[in-house]
């Protein structure tokens, strides 16, 4: 069963590695950021709630997301695997869905990792520009689709995030660090952590993560 986890600090190459991942094996991709997101865009109340938080860089409350998660996990789709992208990104997220998931029976076991230095976070996310319909991500410079300003999967118009600005996006790594980062030797001590290093290249990247996929499919 592929009930995973991917994690990694903005800019790593998660968004990339998470539309490759859902492709090959065929998985619901449940994104806490493109799920809040298009509650903004729609002005739910959940996106009342979150637009501001998460415009400037913070993160969203346990609470809201938690239920959030519980609620997406539970739906049929999941029954069958799973890519969890941007949750949990707290020790009381990762507390909340040790419980939730054999109760809901959707018990993660794999957490992937994907870790990138600083400078070139940066770098990346002021490039980045995404596709608003199927979340998926492009570089102005590096990683360009084949006609500007258009999703290559999709076809929707790619848009910059409002959260990719360098005031934000300091915010959003000082929490990534301060919050996100222990979730490493959680998952450690769960015998489910698994490190990949972001700057090999996505193509290598992708390549390992898919070697593991298979072995535990
Ligand atoms: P990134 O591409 O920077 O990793 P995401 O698209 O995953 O970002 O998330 C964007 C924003 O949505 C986060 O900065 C945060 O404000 C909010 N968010 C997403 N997932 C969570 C979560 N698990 N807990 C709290 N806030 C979250
Ligand atoms: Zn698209």
């Amino acid at each position: 069963m592929l009930n995973i986890i991917l994690m990694g600090p903005p800019g790593a190459g998660k968004g990339t590695q998470a539309t490759r991942i859902i492709d090959e094996f065929n998985l619901p991709h449940i994104s806490t950021g493109d799920i809040f997101r298009e509650n903004i865009s729609k002005g739910t109340e959940l996106g009342l709630k979150a637009k501001a938080i998460i415009e400037r860089g913070d993160l969203v409350p346990d609470e809201l997301t938690i239920d959030l998660v519980r609620s997406r996990l539970s739906q049929d789709d999941c029954a069958k695997g799973y890519l969890l992208d941007g949750f949990p990104r707290t020790i009381a997220q990762a507390e909340a869905l040790k419980t939730m998931g054999p109760e809901i029976g959707r018990a993660v076991n794999l957490v992937v990792d994907i870790t990138v230095p600083d400078e070139v976070l940066m770098e990346r996310i002021a490039g980045r520009r995404v596709c608003p319909k199927c979340g998926a991500s492009y570089n102005v410079n590096t990683m360009k689709p084949a006609k500007e300003g258009i999703c290559d999967r999709c076809g929707a118009e790619l848009i910059q995030r409002k959260d990719d600005n360098p005031e934000s996006f300091k915010i959003r790594l000082d929490n990534y660090y301060a919050q996100t980062a222990p979730l490493v030797d959680f998952y450690k001590a769960e015998g489910l952590y698994h490190h990949f290093d972001g700057m090999i290249g996505l193509e290598k990247v992708s390549a390992e993560i898919s070697e593991l996929l298979k072995a535990n499919q």
